[in-house]
């Protein structure tokens, strides 16, 4: 916290519960007014909120740093969160599209990312993953196995890899924050029915995935750049939606099978991004006796181990 933050700072005690807020904004009163109110409220009575004794909130118009966990209306540093309990609210998100439950749903969603990293640290660990996966991709070693591959061909490909990661990673924290954000507005219940909506609704969206990633191969295999990067844009964009909705339904099935589980450990919910997906395979087919959405072996729609290596393949391609 910076000299200037001090000056900015509101702090409130609920039940010996402390809450701090910072406005690094210049957004008018009467907005700013409401979201302190609904901050309040939040703090003092949700129940995800009471899971922690203290917590400060940022309110920014600027966009979040780099390595944050972000969404288009609040983000979590995992850095920062190996100090104390913080969440960053984009102001200017909220004010444009200003809706209670919603602001609500962001809060809690973002407390979840706060539990999991207080619990299990997956958040500073996964940060870790991402800079050991970049430094591979930039080592000479590595590059050297590509050096008669065009540059332009080498970055998306190593974007490409990237994502890959972050999307198999995401589904752990960001579809357990979005199960914890969707339980706390009542959004979902757990029943046969509902279970079986969510998995339609997966398998669709997998499909699509995968069909997408289909499209990118052929133009890399035909080593027309213009169109793989192409194909890959839709690809990235449905990376980003689907990471939240299939992980929810993941974590919504771990939670739906595993008796002992309680709410403070959704957010947990196993958050090592293999851990998560292991236990979502075998409880789909051990208990669901389906196929499963995503898995780490050979079998399910999408075997993030098939794609890794049809992603070498690639490369390999273009070496000839
Ligand atoms: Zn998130």
């Amino acid at each position: 916290m910076g000299i200037k933050d001090i000056f900015r700072t509101k702090r409130f005690k609920v039940n010996g519960r402390v809450l701090k807020i910072i406005n690094r904004t210049k957004v008018e009163k009467k907005s700013l007014n409401k979201i302190y109110a609904i901050i309040q409220l939040f703090f003092s009575e949700n129940r995800v909120a009471r899971l922690l004794p203290r917590i400060t909130i940022y309110i920014e118009e600027e966009e979040p740093a780099l390595g944050a966990v972000a969404e288009k209306n609040a983000w979590v540093i995992p850095k920062e969160l190996q100090s104390h309990a913080a969440l960053h609210i984009n102001a200017l998100a909220i004010i444009g599209d200003f809706n209670t439950n919603k602001f609500i749903g962001t809060l809690v969603h973002e407390v979840g990312h706060i539990l999991q990293e207080q619990l299990s640290h997956s958040l500073l660990r996964r940060n870790k993953g991402e800079e050991r996966l970049k430094a591979i991709l930039s080592k000479s070693s590595f590059k050297k196995n590509y050096s008669n591959i065009s540059q332009d061909w080498i970055l998306l490909l190593t974007e490409i890899r990237q994502y890959l990661y972050w999307f198999i990673s995401a589904l752990s924290f960001e579809g357990t924050a979005t199960l914890l954000s969707d339980i706390q507005k009542q959004k979902i219940y757990f029943d046969d029915a509902t279970k079986e909506a969510l998995y339609q609704e997966s398998e669709k969206s997998i499909n699509n995935l995968i069909f997408s990633w289909k499209l990118v191969k052929v133009q890399v295999e035909a080593k027309n750049l213009q169109k793989a990067k192409e194909n890959w844009d839709l690809m990235k964009k449905m990376i980003k939606v689907y990471a939240y909705s299939i992980g929810k339904y993941l974590a919504y099935t771990i939670y739906f099978y595993d008796e002992k589980i309680e709410l403070r450990e959704i957010a947990l919910l196993k958050t090592q991004p293999f851990k998560f997906i292991r236990e979502y395979q075998e409880q789909e087919i051990l208990k669901g006796n389906k196929i499963p959405i995503v898995s780490l072996k050979k079998i399910g729609y999408l075997s993030y181990n098939n794609i890794l290596a049809e992603w070498a393949a690639l490369i390999e391609e273009l070496k000839k």
